[in-house]
Order: structure tokens, then sequence, then C-alpha cells
């Protein structure tokens, strides 16, 4: 209901398996539904971005941006803001689990930081949420419930955006599908298109801007040429479980009657073991000292897969364990995105070609052995028992390279399909307007020409907020000082 159920077509080198690529259909989108994990990404991320023509982008260009964006609970100081619309806590969920995986970290190489969004985010850190005061902090609680009252705002729900009017070279405004009709807005400056990283594609294709022959294929005229959709890139990520030997705390919270009192604490006072998740630990880590920015991740699970709620007698409690998930952080292989045809209301066609460059497999293998050897390590001899996944009897390489393609899956981190930059894989320039067509631009995750070190959310805020600039200037220039528009709604 509050997802869009889209998923790719066959992947090639994942045995043909539809990887499922969830996205969040509600106010706020994905930020919504997200794990609320708030990580903003390593400096050097930044950094590469201008390498890819998205000048002003550099790590010192965005810090302001990403403070500007937080109330980080510890308080603002140069790096972290104190007193922006999204609210962002340290983990609180307490485990002596946690503790043994820092340990088991150190004893393989990998550093600790007090703060995973601070200069240095590498090595293993505490894991900050978008939450404030026990409750999520999406894009919708932050920046959009606080301006509804504005008499230049004017949102609707239930409306499926269909096509951008365009008008010569000129957007002219957005044509979209409430209650079976089709309704057109006339923009008085400019159209802002945020569907994220597979609709944000659509609709410019379905405008007639993106790639020639894949338009033609569908009966749409193109109006400008550009590779709208290519330069899909995601985070892949392997799921490695062990039994715990004896119940965590986050196994004692679920029973029923625990958890049901925790729900209501949470309810009523934003406060308690259900705001609290079970995990809370990340590493971002090289594999290799030299490397500029880390290329794995790892994800710490204190619980397992099929955690539930459990009650003596009526339902029999699960069997706890606790995981890690290694993360691809920089994949090699691009996907794109496609129409399916020339109906707004088709979902499009996803082609991640996850592990099309071999060197991706190689680095996820790198990824499983460093997890591996993690989990066997003397601090987690307390907590460990047998291995559940992928299971002790994956030794090989060919065993391991046969359960990766099995099993692994996205986090959901879908970008790059409307990169901002210069050169011929460009769609927008560094002001996130889209090349060739005039007062048009996408400001979401799309817009990142390449993957960051982290979770994407917190940088898509960043983009919002930098984007906010930029369209207040762009406005100066339009009108020649700042005034608010009009807006007209008329039938299709
Ligand atoms: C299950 C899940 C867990 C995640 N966990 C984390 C995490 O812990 N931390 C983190 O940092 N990131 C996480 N992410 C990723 C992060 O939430 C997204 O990268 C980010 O929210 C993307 O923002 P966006 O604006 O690009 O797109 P979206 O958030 O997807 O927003 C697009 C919006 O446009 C709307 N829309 C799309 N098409 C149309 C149309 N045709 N007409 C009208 N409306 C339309 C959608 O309904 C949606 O509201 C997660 C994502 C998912 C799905």
């Amino acid at each position: 209901m509050f997802d869009w159920g889209l998923k790719s077509e066959p992947e090639l080198q994942l045995h043909e398996r539809a990887i499922v690529a969830t996205r969040g259909k509600v106010l706020g989108g994905s930020s919504s539904i997200n794990m609320m994990a708030y990580t903003r990404g390593h400096p050097g991320d930044y950094d590469q971005w201008v390498q890819d023509g998205a000048h002003g982008w550099s790590f010192k260009d965005v810090l302001p941006y990403f403070k500007r964006s937080e109330s980080w609970e510890r308080g603002g100081d140069d790096v972290r803001g104190g007193d922006g619309p999204v609210g962002v806590e340290g983990g609180r969920f307490r485990d002596p689990l946690l503790d043994a995986w820092i340990e088991a970290g150190q004893v393989s190489g990998f550093t600790h930081t007090d703060d995973l969004n601070g200069l240095r985010p590498e090595g293993f850190g505490r894991t900050q949420y978008s939450i404030r005061g026990g409750r999520r902090s999406s894009a919708a609680a932050a920046y959009l419930k606080p301006a509804l009252r504005r008499p230049n705002l004017h949102l609707v729900t239930g409306g499926h955006a269909a096509k951008v009017a365009v008008e010569g070279r000129r957007a002219t405004g957005l044509e979209y599908i409430h209650r079976g009709s089709r309704v057109r807005v006339i923009a008085d400056r400019e159209v802002i298109l945020s569907s994220g990283t597979f609709n944000t594609p659509q609709l410019l294709m379905l405008s007639g801007i993106g790639p020639a022959g894949h338009l033609q294929e569908f009966g749409i005229k193109p109006l400008v040429d550009l590779p709208v959709g290519k330069n899909l890139q995601d985070h892949l990520a392997l799921s490695m479980y062990w039994e715990r030997r004896e119940p965590g705390p986050f196994h004692r919270r679920m029973r029923f009657d625990r958890m049901s009192a925790s729900m209501l604490a949470a309810y009523l006072f934003g406060a308690g073991a259900a705001t609290e998740l079970p995990g809370g630990l990340l590493a971002f880590v090289k594999t290799c000292p030299d490397f500029v920015v880390p290329d794995i991740e790892f994800m710490i699970r204190c619980a397992p897969p099929g955690a539930r709620l459990w009650f003596p007698w009526l339902r029999p409690a699960y069997r706890d364990g606790f995981g890690i998930r290694p993360a691809l952080l920089h994949p090699r292989s691009r996907g794109e995105v496609l129409l399916r045809s020339a109906g707004p209301l088709d979902p499009v066609r996803i082609h991640f070609n996850f592990l099309s460059e071999p060197g991706d497999l190689v680095t996820l293998l790198e990824g499983f052995e460093r997890a591996r050897q993690m989990a066997c390590a003397a601090p987690l001899d307390p907590f460990r028992g047998a291995e559940i996944a992928p299971g002790a009897d994956v030794r090989t390489k060919s065993d391991i390279v046969e359960w990766i393609r099995r099993t692994v899956a996205t986090v959901f981190h879908p970008t790059g399909t409307c990169a901002m930059g210069s050169g011929p894989s460009a769609v927008l320039d560094p002001e996130l307007r889209v090349l060739g067509v005039e007062r048009l631009r996408v400001v979401d995750a799309s817009v990142m020409p390449r993957l960051i070190s982290a979770h994407l959310n917190a940088s898509v805020l960043m983009i919002a907020e930098k984007a906010a600039d930029m369209i207040r200037s762009g406005r100066r220039e339009i009108n020649g000082q700042l005034t608010e528009g009009g807006r007209h709604d008329v039938p299709v």
C-alpha cells in the first residue's frame, strides 16, 4: 500500500532473479518507510562528484547544507548542525553483542569512531538515526508538515504525475492524473521533479526528454536526446547470520505482552523499547588502506531474519540470532531504467545489471571473507552459535560465489539515473537543471553522479537544501525580484 511494488527484470548474473526495488508511495517518499539510518558519507565521495563534473558539490560546498538540515542531539559545531528540521539521534539500543562486534572489528584491524558523521567516517561506529523524540523524522515530518499552512503551498494527494508540459524548449507545467482525470498545472517559474531514481527518469522520458531511439520505440517524439535512465547504481548487500547461544535483549523485548506495553509507550510518549532499532552499529571500511573512500560497509544486526512476536504456550519463541551484512559501496556495474510503455501508470523496466563488472564480485567476496573472519573472532565466542547463513558447509570460493548470486539483494539505495555533471553521461548541469530544457529541474537521489559511501537519505536532504538556495537565486533571475507565484489547474 505504501510501496510502488517495483522489481527489476531478471538479473543475468543473479540466476535471473527479479530484485525487489522498494520505494515509498506516501508523503515523504522512501524517507517515510526507510530504516532511518542517518549517514552523510565520506568527504571523498563529494570531492569525487566534482571530478565527475558536478562543480560546486565538493565536501566543503555541501557541508553547510548537511548542517542546515539536521538537529544533531549532541548539538551543533563546525561539522554538525544543531537546529535543522531533521532530528538526528544516536542509537539507544544496548546489547553486549555490539561491544563484542567493535572488539572483533579492532582485532581484525578496523578502527572505531565516536561520530560516523564526523570528518572521518571510517571504521565501526554507533548508528545515528533520523529520529526526533522517539518519532521518525521523515522528509514529510521535518519539512512538509511545518510548511502546510503556507498560502503558496497546495498539496494534492493521490495524484499521479504523468508528463512535463514543454513548449519549444521550455517547461511550462506538469500534467497529472487525479481521480481518473488528467489535470495540468501551469508553472509561473519552473517545474521541479522529485519522483526518485526510477520515476523521475520515467516522467522525463514520457515528456520527450531521454534517449531518442528508445523514446521513438514507444512513439514518443524526442525533444532532447539525453542519457536519462542510464548510469543506474545501487548498493548490494549479503546477509550472514549465526544462532545466538543465549537470547539477547531484543529477543526478550519481543514477548507479546512486553512489546504491546512498549508500543503503547512509544505511541503516547515517544520513548521506550519500541522506539529503538535492534542494530545500532555500522562500519565503513577500506579493504585497501590506499583507497580514498571506504569500499565496504558492514551492518550489524542483533536479531535474526525470522524475529517475530512470541508468547509462552501460545506462540513459541523464535531461535535468537545475530548477523552482519557486508555491502558493496562503489559498484562499477551500471544499469538502466527504461520505459515499459508510453503509459504513465505502467511501471518502468529496471535493469540493475548487478555484478556485470567482475570487480564487483571480487570486492563482495572480500567483504564476505572479512565479515566471516570477524564473526569468528574471539570477542564473539560467548555469543556465537552455529552459522545459519550461508552455513558452515559453504566454504569453497565457488560455493560462496554461488550463494552470493542466489541471495544478494539491494539495500534500496538506487541513484544516478539523472546524473548532474558534464560530459556525455550528464542529464543535469550542476545547478540540477535539465540540459537543453529551460525551467526544469530535478531534486532527488537520481541526480547523484555516483553512489556515496553511505545510506542515501541524509545526502538527498542535503541536495534538497542546496537546491532550495539555487531555486531561490533562480527565482531572482526569472522575476528580477523575489515574488510568490500563482497556480492554475486546468483539465487537459
Ligand atoms: C526499505 C528502505 C530502507 C531504506 N533505509 C534507509 C536508511 O536506513 N537510511 C537512509 O539514509 N536511506 C535509506 N533508504 C534510502 C532512502 O530512503 C532513499 O534513498 C531516499 O528516501 C530517496 O529519496 P528520493 O527523494 O530520491 O525518492 P523517494 O523518497 O522515493 O521519493 C519519491 C516520491 O515521489 C513520489 N512519486 C514517484 N512517482 C510519482 C508520480 N508519477 N506521481 C506522483 N508522485 C510520484 C513517490 O510516491 C515518493 O513520495 C531506504 C530505502 C528503502 C526503500
